[in-house]
């Protein structure tokens, strides 16, 4: 018999779990996608801007995981992957631009000096004082990253060099994020008993890396959503699914349109405040796992510039919390990545967890809000030659202190042929997205030959 598969979100996590189904399930099994969007890949998202692709929602992934560059070999994309110039990013502080910290995991120091500049004096001294003081860690343990840092070395450190990295990957802050999702070596030297934070940070750093740190792909991430499209020849449902029911032989989807469809097995590839509807009659469990897991949403507005107009040899600039400026990042995405055709790409990200700016500011007021913070953070004042704003609502999963718990939880509450994949699992950024859909493949395909 056929094996039947449904995919549930198409973004990189589902379209990952379609291919795998694909290479293991075989020519002959039906794989059904279901995303009501106008195209698949989700987050990944590639739109030309200035006449050049422009990644408008993730626009890179960490190098040194494995995922991203096995899978761009196995595609036959290798040759597609490029590194960053080298140009380093600034932190925006007090109103004054200074150099990101070196040598820090995700902005927590290893030493006072690092600090220099960025803090006062008086708290860079704290800082180097921290393995005098006493210090207690309970192995387990996973506090908000500012509960930690804040307590061992000041608020400062967490408001001008963690809460702007954070803000980045998950428009959060040190008080919203767990200390084990957001640095999970950190972690594990802790609970191997580094007597201080000082010392466990030391312990967690990886070693200096010589080539760069970020991927991103040549001509945008629609390179690869197309080729994973291709490869898994699905099916494309361009619904939304309301909710799984049970059936004698397998699950029964009923999208929004009222039509049913029926499957062996389901991945399911939504973010978690969909998901939790979906599933509430056949894993009430894991629907309620997903309740717990908050979301914020982020608008970027990409503005191609006219060609030459100078922007600084940085690659971009993060803002510290409680900075007067409506952009929480700058990317200059042409000093970054390099130069592309006759326009200079930048690129600015706003809201927070807890605002609802997202949600709120209409276009022409983001696009006024990019304009200001240009010209002053960098004194750029030059018209773009073209714009676009994208909103990405709820897309933004927050792993606050406690999270690898509820996603225990949460899968705990699946039946065999139910799989998850998403980026509120088992890490915000591509390559651990990449993970999941590989994970629930193989769980479901196993699982429906084992049925
Ligand atoms: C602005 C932004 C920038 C980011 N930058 C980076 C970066 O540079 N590097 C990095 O590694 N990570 C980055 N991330 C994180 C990463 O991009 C995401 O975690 C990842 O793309 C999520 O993929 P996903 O497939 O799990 O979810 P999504 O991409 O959200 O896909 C889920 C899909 O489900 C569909 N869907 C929703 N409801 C239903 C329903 N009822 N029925 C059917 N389909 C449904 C949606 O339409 C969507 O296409 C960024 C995230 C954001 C928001």
């Amino acid at each position: 018999m056929t094996a039947r598969y449904c995919v549930v979100g198409g973004g990189i996590s589902g379209l990952v779990a379609a291919y795998r189904l694909r290479v293991t399930a075989g020519p002959d099994a039906s794989i059904t996608v279901f995303d009501p969007a106008d195209r698949l890949g989700g987050v990944l998202r590639t739109e030309q801007i200035g006449n050049q692709p422009v990644d408008v929602g993730a626009e890179a992934f960490v190098a040194r995981r494995p995922e991203v560059p096995a899978l761009l070999a196995e595609l036959g994309l290798g040759a597609r992957q490029v590194g960053t110039t080298g140009v380093r990013p600034l932190i925006y502080s007090e109103g004054r631009l200074h150099p990101m910290p070196q040598g820090t995991l995700q902005g927590i120091p290893a030493h006072a000096e690092s600090m220099t500049g960025l803090v006062d004096a008086a708290v860079e001294a704290r800082i180097a004082d921290e393995p005098a003081r006493p210090f207690a860690w309970r192995p387990g343990a996973d506090p908000s990253v500012a509960d930690v840092v804040g307590d061992r070395f000041g608020d400062q450190v967490v408001a001008r060099s963690v809460d702007p990295l954070l803000a980045g990957v998950y428009a959060g802050s040190a008080a919203t994020i767990g200390l084990r999702s957001a640095v999970p070596t950190l972690a594990a030297a802790l609970d191997s008993g580094a007597p201080n934070l000082t010392e466990a940070v030391r312990r967690a750093l990886p070693p200096p890396l010589t080539g760069s740190v970020f991927g991103a792909i040549s001509g945008g991430y629609r390179v690869v959503i197309d080729e994973l499209v291709a490869r898994a020849r699905v099916r494309w449902a361009q619904v939304a699914v309301d909710r799984v029911e049970r059936e004698a032989d397998g699950w029964r989807l009923i999208d929004d349109e009222g039509t049913d469809w029926n499957a062996d097995a389901v991945v399911l590839a939504v973010p978690a405040p969909r998901l939790a509807p979906m599933v509430e009659a056949v894993a009430p469990r894991t629907a309620a796992a997903a309740r717990r897991i908050a979301v914020a949403s982020s608008a970027l507005v990409v503005l191609a510039l006219p060609g030459g107009t100078p922007l600084p040899a940085q690659s971009g600039v993060l803002a510290a919390s409680g900075e007067r400026l409506h952009a929480k990042a700058m990317t200059l995405t042409s000093r970054k990545w390099g130069p592309r055709g006759n326009v200079e790409l930048v690129r600015l990200s706003f809201g927070r967890f807890g605002d609802d700016l997202a949600r709120r500011v209409g276009d022409e007021e983001l696009l006024e809000w990019a304009s200001d913070d240009l010209a002053t953070v960098f004194g750029i004042t030059a018209d773009p030659v073209d714009c676009r704003v994208q909103r990405w609502l709820d897309a933004l999963p927050q792993y606050g202190p406690g999270h690898q718990g509820v996603v225990a939880e949460l899968r705990a509450g699946l039946p065999a042929t139910l799989a998850v994949a998403g980026g509120f699992l088992d890490g915000i950024g591509v390559p651990a997205c990449v993970a999941s859909g590989n994970r629930a493949a193989a769980q479901v395909s196993i699982a429906s030959v084992a049925r």
